[in-house]
C-alpha cells in the first residue's frame, strides 16, 4: 500500500531559489507578511493535514464510494471527520479575501495545497476545488449583497460550492443548455431544468451547497450568448433567518464510475428553485469563465499531486523489488532500480512532476501578481500569459499526468494491476482529468482557435521571448540544453505560424492541428521551467544545497535529451495538414 509524503522541501526550493518569490509577490503591499517563512509553516501544517487525515482514506474511499439513498449522498467513511479538521484549521479560507473572513495569503500558496491534498487523495480534493472557484466567481460578478450573503459562509467552509453546467444532451456546447430561470417577484429567479455530472452535488461534509447554475432568461437570444448564471443554494432561509429551509431541487443520483469514486457526481433537478443572479442577465459566460479558469488551473495542479503520489509509490518500490542481473555487475537479483528501463519510467514521471510544477507555481505568482502588482501594465500582460497558458496546463499536464502515472504503473510490472498495490487507482483517478473542466479536445482548439491570435499575438510573441531569454541564460552553462531549448522553440514559431496561416484557408485545419499544437506548447513550456531550474540549480552547486541542485541537473538532462526532441515530431504533424483526417472515412 502507497503513502504519501508532501513534496514541500521542493515547493520551498522552487519558490525561493528558482522563482524569486520574495522577490516577485511577498515585496508587494498587498503580500508582504506572507513571507518565505510564513509560507513554510503554513506548507507544513497542509503537509501534516494531507498525510494524516487525508491520504489513510485515499484507499477506503475508492473501494466504498459514496452512497444515494433518497436524494441524500453519504461520503465514505471518516471524510466527514476529514473535512471537520480542514474548516478547524482554517483552510477553506487561506487565500479568500479578509473582508469576509479570508486569511488573504496568496493564491499560489492555496494552489500548493490543492497539489498536496490532490497527491493524498485526489476524490477529497474534488469536493475543495469547487468551492474555491464558487468563490472565485461570485466574488469577481457577484453584487454586495450576495457576496455578503454567500462569501463568508463559503470561507468559513460550513458551505460549499458547485459548478453545474452539464445537462444530458448538452456537454461542450453550452449553447445548448436547457435550463430556464424565471424572474420573481422578490427580485430572486426561479430555476427549472436537470444538470448531471455535478462535482460534489450532493453530500454530508457542509452545512448548505451554493450551486453556481448556467440558465436561459425568458426571451434570452440563443446560444452561450443567452446564458446567464445563477447562485441557487440547496438550503434557503427560514423565517428565523436560519438556513434551513430545503429549496426546490433534488438530488436524483450519483454516478458509478471508473475512478474517483468517493467523489460525488450528482444529477440534479431543478424545480423552480429559488436562486439569485450572478453578474449581468446574459452574461452568463462571462462568470462562469472565471470559475471555469480558476477550476481549470486547480486541475492542472491535480494532475501534478496525483503524478507525484504516484512517482513516489513507484521510487519506492523500485527501490525494494528485487528481480534480475545489473548489466556489467555480477550481483543478481538487483534492485530493480538499476535496470535502464525501469529507470526510464521513473525519469518520464519525474520530468514531469518536477517541470510542471515549477511551470505552473511561476504561473502562479503571475496568478497573484495579476491582482496585486502595482503595475497595470505587468497585471494586463500576468493576465494574458494566464489565458494563454490555462488550456495548455489543464491539457498538458492532465496528458502527461496519465503517461506519468502509467509509466509507475508499468515500474510494478504485473502487480501494478493488481489493486492491492494501489497504484492502478491512481490511474483511475487521473483518467477524468483530461474529459472534464472541457475535454482536451475542446482546450486545444480554444489555444489554436483563440488564444495564439488574441491580442493580436502580442501575448503568445511575449511569451516566446520569455522562453527565448532563458534559453540564452542557459547557453553559458549549458550549450547542449540550450540548443535543445532552441530548436524547440523554432518548431513551435513555426507551427504557430503555420496554423494561423492554414486556418485561412481550410476550415478543418485548427481541429486537426489543434492536440498537436498543444503537445507542442507544452513541451515548450515546460523547457522553460526547466532552464529556469537549470540555471538556478547551476548557481547552487557549491552551496549547501549541492544535492537537490544536482538532481534538478540530472533530471535537466534527461528532459532536454530524452523529451524535449519530441517539439520536432510534433511540429511535423501539425504541418500534415487536414486531408488524412477529414478524408471520407467510415467509421
Ligand atoms: C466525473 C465527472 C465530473 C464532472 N464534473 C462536472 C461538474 O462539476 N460540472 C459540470 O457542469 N460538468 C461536469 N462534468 C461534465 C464534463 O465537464 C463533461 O463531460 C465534458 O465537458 C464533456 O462533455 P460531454 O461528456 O457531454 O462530451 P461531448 O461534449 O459530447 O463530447 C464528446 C467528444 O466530442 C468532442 N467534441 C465535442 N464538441 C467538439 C467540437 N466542437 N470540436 C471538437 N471536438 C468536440 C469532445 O472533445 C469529446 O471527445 C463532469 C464529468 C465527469 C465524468
Amino acid at each position: 500500500m502507497s503513502t504519501y509524503t508532501a513534496p514541500v522541501s521542493d515547493y520551498l526550493f522552487l519558490l525561493e531559489h528558482v522563482l524569486d518569490y520574495e522577490g516577485e509577490l511577498a515585496s508587494l503591499p498587498a503580500h508582504r507578511e506572507a513571507g518565505l517563512e510564513l509560507v513554510r509553516a503554513v506548507l507544513e501544517e497542509g503537509a501534516r493535514l494531507a498525510q494524516e487525515a487525508l491520504a489513510p482514506l485515499n484507499r477506503s474511499g475508492d473501494e466504498e464510494g459514496c452512497r444515494w439513498e433518497d436524494g441524500r449522498v453519504r461520503t465514505p467513511r471518516g471524510f466527514g471527520q476529514a473535512y471537520s479538521l480542514y474548516r478547524e484549521g482554517g483552510w477553506p479560507g487561506l487565500v479568500a479575501d479578509p473582508a469576509f473572513g479570508g486569511q488573504g495569503l496568496p493564491r499560489v500558496v492555496g494552489l500548493i495545497l490543492r497539489e498536496i491534498v490532490s497527491g493524498a487523495n485526489t476524490a477529497f480534493g474534488t469536493y475543495l476545488g469547487l468551492s474555491q472557484s464558487a468563490y472565485s466567481a461570485i466574488s469577481a460578478h457577484g453584487g454586495e449583497a450576495l457576496r455578503k450573503r454567500f462569501l463568508p459562509h463559503l470561507v468559513d467552509g460550513g458551505w460549499m460550492g458547485t459548478m453545474c453546467l452539464t445537462e444530458p444532451h448538452c456537454g461542450s456546447d453550452l449553447g445548448l443548455i436547457r435550463t430556464r430561470a424565471e424572474p420573481a417577484p422578490d427580485g430572486a429567479y426561479r430555476v427549472t431544468g436537470t444538470k448531471i455530472f455535478v462535482t460534489a452535488g450532493e453530500h454530508d461534509l457542509s452545512d448548505n451547497i451554493v450551486h453556481l447554475v448556467l440558465a436561459r432568461l425568458p426571451d434570452a437570444p440563443a446560444g452561450t450568448k443567452g446564458l446567464s448564471l445563477f447562485a441557487v443554494p440547496k438550503l434557503l432561509p427560514g423565517e428565523d433567518g436560519e438556513w434551513t429551509l430545503p429549496n426546490m431541487l433534488e438530488c436524483t443520483g450519483i454516478e458509478h464510475k471508473m475512478g474517483i469514486k468517493a467523489s460525488a457526481t450528482a444529477s440534479l433537478a431543478f424545480n423552480g428553485a429559488r436562486g439569485w443572479l450572478v453578474g449581468r442577465e446574459n452574461q452568463g459566460l462571462r462568470a462562469m469563465f472565471t470559475m471555469m479558469n480558476s477550476s481549470r488551473l486547480g486541475v492542472s495542479v491535480q494532475s501534478v499531486g496525483l503524478a507525484e503520489a504516484a512517482l513516489q509509490a513507484a521510487s519506492a518500490y523500485a527501490r525494494e523489488r528485487r528481480q534480475g542481473r545489473d548489466a556489467g555487475s555480477a550481483e543478481a537479483p538487483v534492485p530493480i532500480v538499476a535496470h535502464a528501463d525501469v529507470r526510464r519510467n521513473l525519469l518520464t514521471a519525474r520530468a514531469f512532476v518536477e517541470g510542471a510544477r515549477a511551470l505552473w507555481l511561476w504561473a502562479g505568482i503571475r496568478l497573484d501578481q495579476q491582482y496585486a502588482h502595482p503595475d497595470a501594465e505587468h497585471r494586463a500582460r500576468c493576465e494574458g500569459y494566464l489565458a494563454l497558458l490555462t488550456p495548455v496546463f489543464k491539457s498538458y499536464f492532465s496528458d502527461r499526468s496519465f503517461e506519468a502515472t502509467n509509466a509507475a504503473m508499468q515500474v510494478f510490472g504485473g502487480h501494478g494491476y493488481i489493486r492491492e498495490t494501489g497504484v492502478e487507482q491512481y490511474v483511475r483517478d487521473g483518467r477524468i482529468i483530461p474529459l472534464y473542466e472541457g475535454t482536451n479536445g475542446i482546450q486545444a482548439l480554444d489555444l489554436v482557435s483563440r488564444k495564439i491570435t488574441g491580442d493580436g499575438g502580442a501575448v503568445v510573441q511575449a511569451f516566446f521571448a520569455l522562453v527565448q531569454r532563458e534559453s540564452e541564460r542557459m547557453e553559458c552553462l549549458r550549450p547542449g540544453f540550450s540548443r535543445a531549448l532552441n530548436e524547440a522553440l523554432g518548431s513551435l514559431r513555426a507551427a504557430t505560424d503555420h496554423v494561423i496561416e492554414s486556418a485561412r484557408t481550410d476550415p478543418h485545419a485548427n481541429g486537426a492541428a489543434g492536440h498537436d499544437y498543444l503537445q507542442l506548447f507544452g513541451l515548450v513550456a515546460m523547457g522553460f521551467a526547466w532552464a529556469k531550474m537549470t540555471c538556478a540549480a547551476h548557481g547552487l552547486r557549491d552551496s549547501g544545497l549541492a544535492g537537490m541542485a544536482q538532481s534538478k541537473l540530472d533530471v535537466a538532462d534527461f528532459f532536454f535529451s530524452r523529451i524535449l526532441p519530441e517539439a520536432g515530431y510534433r511540429h511535423r504533424i501539425v504541418c500534415a495538414g487536414s486531408e488524412s483526417i477529414m478524408a471520407p472515412h467510415s467509421f
